[in-house]
């Protein structure tokens, strides 16, 4: 073998391993939830698996790079330009695409944390630097600290509302009043993959806020609510420059057609989607209240999911949640993300409410 001299750019050896939520292990008698990833644990709704079949059937042929039709529908639903759209693989993909557009290597790129673990590896992979603001203790964005963290060379501020994985959501207000400190030159990521999921007051009107702020960009999902995960389809609202900037970046293609399909018949299935995304909320009600009740402090939950801050007790949790048959995303020493599951599932999770956990 010839030894190599070829190099990757200095940075990319230091870019963070993004640690994906474990499959659950099966025990005799025992059946496994995977808790771990805040997916959707419903199933896809039927007109879904058709559309999207009739598309596997075509598999020899190249997807519309345009994303015509799915476009033509977000924009009928949500009232926007197709101009304002951009689709992309999955929304983690919009980020990527965000940060290369926007950044220069060794632009500053200010988020909270903890936050979306994907954010360092991103701006890693854009050369540029990270400059995290460390939530609140109820897991909350605190951004006055974000708006005093933007100097010159901050070019992208991220906003993940409700956060993965601490769970709170920030309020219109508190957002307007953000976007009304930042400097209009500075771009504004509103992550919103879990905003089907959010109930608390004054909640984030995104669609407003970008005609209005035209240096804010909206991503979502359609992995989460729509429970489309393995597809990967998510997409981009903003002023028609900054979702141009984002369409030119794009992996060419990168939407397959049975994503397109499966996202077009989602939207079109939207009141039995969200029936279920109502059934989640009261689940995570239920979840909320009965770690509560058994004295654990839990931050407000907005997303589909719950954030048990156990401090040093974290892995131990998450080996005896395993034992239990719930694998749970654990943050050593920080605290585990728990996704809104199956009934059945999230009793597990209460059961494995024992204060013996609870850090002292
Ligand atoms: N943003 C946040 C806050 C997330 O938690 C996730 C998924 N874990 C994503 C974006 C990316 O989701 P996807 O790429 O599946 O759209």
């Amino acid at each position: 073998t010839t030894p190599s001299t070829v190099r990757p750019r200095e940075n990319v050896g230091t870019i963070p391993a993004y640690v994906p939520g474990k499959p659950p292990v099966a025990r005799p008698g025992l059946t496994a939830y995977k808790l771990s990833s805040n997916e959707n644990p419903y199933p896809p709704l039927p007109g879904v698996v058709a559309a999207a079949t009739s598309v596997v059937e075509q598999m020899n042929r190249y997807p519309d790079m345009g994303c015509t039709a799915l476009y033509d529908a977000l924009a009928a639903r949500f009232g926007v330009p197709v101009e304002d759209l951009a689709a992309a693989t999955g929304s983690v993909a919009l980020i990527y695409q965000l940060l290369q557009a926007f950044c220069d290597p060794g632009d500053e790129v200010v988020y909270a944390w903890r936050s979306f673990e994907a954010y360092p590896i991103a701006v890693s992979a854009a050369a540029a630097t990270s400059v995290q603001v460390p939530v609140t203790g109820s897991g909350e964005h605190d951004l006055d600290a974000m708006a005093a963290a933007i100097t010159d060379r901050t070019r992208v501020a991220m906003v993940c509302t409700p956060n993965n994985p601490t769970g709170p959501a920030v309020s219109h207000t508190a957002l307007r009043a953000f976007l009304a400190e930042v400097p209009p030159r500075v771009l504004v990521v509103v992550d919103e993959a879990y905003v089907e999921f959010v109930r608390r007051p004054d909640p984030v009107d995104a669609l407003a806020l970008y005609r209005e702020f035209p240096n804010v960009v909206v991503t979502r999902t359609f992995s989460k609510a729509y429970g489309l995960a393995n597809l990967r389809v998510g997409y981009a609202v903003a002023q028609a420059p900054v979702a141009a900037a984002l369409r030119a970046v794009s992996l060419p293609f990168g939407v397959s057609g049975v994503a397109q399909a499966a996202a077009i018949a989602s939207l079109e299935a939207e009141d039995a989607l969200f029936e279920r995304v109502e059934a989640l909320v009261g689940e995570r009600t239920r979840v909320l209240e009965g770690l509560r009740s058994a004295g654990w402090e839990v931050p407000d939950a907005q997303g589909n999911f719950v954030w048990l801050p156990l401090g040093e007790a974290t892995l131990d949790f998450a080996a005896a949640a395993g034992e239990a048959g719930i694998t749970v995303r654990p943050f050593a020493g920080d605290g585990a993300r728990v996704s809104i599951g199956e009934p059945e599932a999230n009793d597990r999770l209460l059961q494995l409410a024992d204060p013996s956990f609870l850090p002292t």
